[in-house]
């Protein structure tokens, strides 16, 4: 069956029209939107001016000539948005263009609507709506400067060409009232959909708000924490040791470092699989956080090395040690027995954190040596 036999689907060749007027391409499809939104306004305005005219309130030439300016301006309008012309502009959506003309075509109508001019001002309403969401503050500025100046000479000129709106007989109010809800109604569906527009952004941005709260969040946790076990990491726990040198040079507190390394780490991950390390690696830091004290601070050194800093002297540390080794000994592997080296000095006056750490590095190295699964401790 070739594409000539085919019965037409009604919806696709909707859809075919539809593309054609509206353009299938999204951003385009908004700007052509927004062009038919400003269209309608005028349409509506453009019926009342006739109602106007038949009424015998304005001169027809004037409102003919108003349409005819107005059609033009949006046909070139939706043949440079349509045609992708203005995507080459700065300005792709020609909001400035599109905002000028509308406040020329406001306070023309007001020029030449008569007794009915100050419903003629409403769509002054849209036009800064739209602004709202495209231009800069400048830009608002000179617009609304545009706008005034532009009132005062239409109002200079209806003082020197009277004829071009009508006689101002007296118009009964009822029918003021009337023009004036019709107005209202050509002007606020307009105002309905940028105010919709506008709360759906402030929910977007909401929502993005959220996200980034979560982000950053999680960027905070991840800057000072170890991912694998979640105990502070190398960087935290070296401000953690910087903390601890200030308070005690200012003899408010002793306290102890212990470099803390897991024996035959290695044997662990060849013979069990790294996942298996891994899980051993959060299984003593689990335990590890439970042993200790409030005020003692367990972090991840690197690798298979945790740092702990108690304050105190040695005695605080080697009973925390102890009851680590123990439950890590116990439960940090279901079928392996998991030791664990640790090395021990004590902050003395004026030392900065590398030569406590060197200390503390050095009776590791002692404990490794003298058959693991020990505590050595500086000085001993
Ligand atoms: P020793 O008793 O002398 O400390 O021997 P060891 O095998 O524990 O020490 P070694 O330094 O030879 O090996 C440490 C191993 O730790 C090597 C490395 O692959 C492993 N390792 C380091 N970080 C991780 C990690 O995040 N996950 C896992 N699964 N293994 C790690
Ligand atoms: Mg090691
Ligand atoms: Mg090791």
């Amino acid at each position: 069956m070739n594409d000539a036999d085919r019965p037409r689907d009604p919806r696709t060749s909707g859809r075919r029209l539809i593309d054609l007027v509206a353009s299938g391409e999204r951003r385009r499809r908004l700007r052509l939107v927004q062009w038919l939104i400003a269209t309608l306004v005028y349409a509506g305005t453009a019926m009342l001016l006739l109602a106007g005219v038949h009424q015998g309130w304005m001169c027809a030439a004037s409102v003919h000539a108003w349409m005819g300016f107005i059609a033009a301006v949006q046909l070139a309008s939706y043949i440079a948005l349509r045609s992708g012309w203005s995507e080459r502009s700065r300005d792709p959506s020609l909001t400035i263009w599109q905002l000028g003309l509308g406040v020329v075509a406001v306070n023309w109508g007001y020029l030449i609507c008569g007794p009915m001019r100050t419903s003629a001002l409403f769509p002054l309403m849209v036009i800064f709506a739209f602004g709202a969401f495209a231009l800069r503050w400048r830009q608002i500025a000179m617009l609304t400067a545009f706008a005034v100046a532009s009132l005062v000479a239409a109002v200079a000129l209806r003082t020197v060409h009277p004829e071009w709106a009508t006689s101002e007989h007296v118009v009964d109010p009822f029918r003021v009232d009337v023009n004036n809800v019709l107005m209202i109604l050509v002007v606020l569906p307009a105002l309905a959909v940028i105010a919709a527009r506008l709360s759906s952004l402030r929910q977007k941005l909401r929502d993005q708000r959220t996200a980034l709260g979560a982000a950053l969040a999680q960027v905070e946790r991840l800057a000072v924490s170890d991912e694998l076990t979640g105990l502070p990491n190398r960087r935290s726990m070296q401000a953690e040791l910087e903390r601890s040198i200030a308070t005690s040079e200012r003899g408010i507190a002793p306290f102890c470092v212990g470099i803390l390394d897991i024996d035959h780490f290695k044997a662990v991950n060849d013979e069990l699989g790294h996942a298996a390390g891994d899980a051993v690696l959060r299984n003593v830091a689990c335990l590890g956080r439970e042993q200790m004290r409030g005020t003692d601070v367990l972090g991840r050194w690197g690798g298979e090395e945790f740092l702990l800093v108690t304050p105190g002297g040695t005695d605080a540390m080697t009973a925390v040690l102890a009851r680590i080794r123990k439950a890590v000994a116990a439960g940090a592997h279901p079928r392996r027995r998991v030791t664990l080296s640790a090395g021990v000095a004590v902050h003395r006056a004026g030392e900065d954190a590398d030569a406590l750490l060197a200390r503390a590095d050095r009776a590791l190295y002692r404990a490794k040596h003298a058959g693991r699964d020990q505590v050595a401790i500086d000085g001993d």
